[in-house]
């Protein structure tokens, strides 16, 4: 429910929030998912998950940062009903003990199509609670976000969302580059994301390409693409933003 981690994307120590203790959930099902499936009689519970953020937070060595506090684990948090109560919790807590840290908030977006979600997301993260949002983002063709989310949220409703969510808040878009059965993104693809990306100012402030770092229960489905790959996609969308702003996004990669 709550887990320190050392996180590559957050350069330091993350605490984690976990809102599905009991099983997997999800809106997507990525091929390259790298939770288990699991069910075990655990439930969530709000009151144990503020107390165990506060024990985790105040039994860091002295001198260890908190990168952040960040919801993710095993599926997609805004799906919980304690998503808004935890979330506003978490920055209670955050406040009184760690107010360096940010909260961050990793979805693969399909919360936005919720008002109140969207609304929450929207407010904290453009108000003075520094919520971090972080959104997947792995397609720019719908062909390929079959293949790469195969969920039953039709992709232009979730990119219209986003778009509308560009326009009144900032965020992170994260973007997975691997192989699906063998098949890389076709060049096709690569273009349309990039179009999309440039259609998410104001609100895109920073771009994070990844890849496939740990093993996942479909193996070998999805697969490893090269750091060369994903280097040449980062370094193509890095040109494009700096035809078209001044002060684009940061495009970073962690293959
Ligand atoms: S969105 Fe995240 S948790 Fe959901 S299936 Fe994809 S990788 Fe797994």
């Amino acid at each position: 429910m709550v887990y320190p981690v050392y996180s590559r994307r957050s350069r330091g120590l993350s605490i984690g929030i976990n809102l599905f203790p009991d099983r997997k959930a999800c809106s997507f099902d990525c091929p390259y998912c790298e939770v288990f499936p699991f069910k075990n009689d655990s439930a969530f519970s709000l009151e144990v998950m503020e107390s165990a953020l506060r024990r985790t937070l105040a039994g860091l060595a002295p001198g260890e940062t908190v990168r952040d506090i960040c919801f993710s684990g095993n599926g997609e948090p805004t799906l919980s009903l304690d998503f808004i109560p935890a979330a506003k919790a978490c920055l209670r807590i955050r406040d009184e003990l760690v107010p360096a840290a940010d909260l961050v908030v990793i979805s693969n977006g399909t919360g936005l199509l919720d008002s109140a979600v969207f609304d929450f997301l929207r407010n904290a993260a453009r108000g003075a609670s520094h919520l971090k949002l972080w959104l997947k983002l792995d397609a720019g063709t719908e062909a390929w976000y079959l293949r790469m989310d195969r969920s039953a949220v039709p992709f232009g409703d979730l990119t219209a969302k986003i778009r509308e969510f560009a326009a009144a808040a900032p965020f992170i878009i994260q973007t997975m580059i691997c192989a699906v059965d063998g098949k890389s993104p076709p060049p096709e693809e690569a273009a349309a994301w990039e179009a999309l990306l440039l259609d998410l100012l104001p609100g895109l402030t920073g771009v994070q390409l990844y890849g496939k770092a740990r093993p996942a229960p479909e193996d070998p489905l999805a697969s490893v693409l090269p750091a060369a790959f994903l280097e040449e996609r980062a370094a193509s969308l890095r040109e494009k933003f700096r035809l078209k702003f001044s002060n684009p996004p940061v495009v970073e990669v962690f293959p």
